[in-house]
């Protein structure tokens, strides 16, 4: 594992997953609309559907890989290269949710994996300064089944 000191480094978009401070495995934060009982993510600030507020709830932080592609150009913000980005169908709250793949497990990557969450700096804001993102990365075998 890749252990590395997160307490200084700010999360790339606040309100949009959890930074555990202990061994919680992490999560996304989505938006729940009390009013159409609709769920989003990322969390808008009202809803879509019906226009009303919605409140930040946990959306989960395992799932399936759905699909997913390695860019090997040049990436934005201090991205690894090649990085990999995908949609994840999430467990339970039966979202689908686009983001960052484990750039360090490319190799592991294929449709239908178990993937699971995890919070690493990453990157940086686009005026150099370090950022946490969050990304899924897949299961070791047995794990989380
Ligand atoms: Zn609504």
């Amino acid at each position: 594992m890749n252990e590395q000191n997160t307490d200084a480094i700010q999360p790339v978009n606040p309100g949009t997953f959890t930074v555990p401070e202990d061994d919680t495995p992490p999560e996304l934060l989505g938006g729940y609309c009390r009013t159409c009982r609709s769920l989003y993510y990322p969390p808008p600030r009202y809803c879509p559907s019906c226009l009303e507020e919605v409140e930040s709830c946990t959306v989960g932080g395992r799932g399936t890989l759905h699909s997913f592609t390695v860019v090997r150009t040049k990436p934005p913000l201090g991205l690894p290269q090649p990085y990999c980005v995908g949609y994840v169908d999430l467990d339970g709250s039966g979202l689908r949710v686009f983001g960052l793949l484990d750039p360090e497990r490319v190799e592991d990557l294929v449709l239908g994996a178990r993937v699971h969450l995890t919070v690493r700096s990453m990157g940086h804001d686009g005026r150099g300064e370090a950022r946490l993102r969050p990304c899924f990365t897949p299961d070791e075998a047995g794990e989380g089944s």
